[in-house]
């Protein structure tokens, strides 16, 4: 069965949406086979970030994910990767449609990233990379 790495970014859980996001997930079906709060460094973002290294946004990016605690999931199911894409929406949250995590709980707070609440990985490929940067 396919893996995933989902996690609730800093804004989500310090706006408290951590349940209401986990019970999404859990609703939709997928298993949760690993969960903890990390407080990632800057070694463990640039590892995870590296393909938006020297985007403007970059440096933004990783404070904003150093500003406090995200919940790391290890989330398992047939097709997860793009079932929680699915129910995250798309990037930007304030055109995110409604129905989805970043639809229904994100705006924009006029920062220079993007809270979008939440994270998942793209491939299997970056899945498999991700899940050993934060469950190593
Ligand atoms: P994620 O990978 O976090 O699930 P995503 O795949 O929709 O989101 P990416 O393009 O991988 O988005 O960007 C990673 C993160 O960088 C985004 O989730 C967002 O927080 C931030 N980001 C992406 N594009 C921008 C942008 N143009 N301006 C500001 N922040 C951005």
């Amino acid at each position: 069965t396919e893996e995933t790495l989902v996690l609730v970014k800093p804004d989500g859980v310090a706006r408290g949406l951590t349940g209401a996001i986990l019970a999404r997930i859990e609703a939709k079906g997928y298993a949760l086979v690993d969960l903890k709060l990390v407080e990632p460094d800057r070694a463990l973002l640039e590892q995870h970030y590296a393909e938006h290294e020297g985007k403007p946004f970059y440096e933004p990016l990783l404070e904003f994910m150093m500003s406090g605690p995200s919940v790391a999931i290890r989330l398992a199911g047939n097709r997860v990767i793009e079932g929680f894409r699915s129910l995250a929406g798309t990037t930007d949250p304030t055109t995110a449609a409604p129905g989805t995590i970043r639809g229904d709980f994100g705006r924009d707070w006029g920062l220079k990233v993007q809270q979008n609440l939440v994270h998942g990985s793209d491939s299997v490929e970056s899945a498999q990379r991700e899940l050993g940067i934060w469950f190593s």
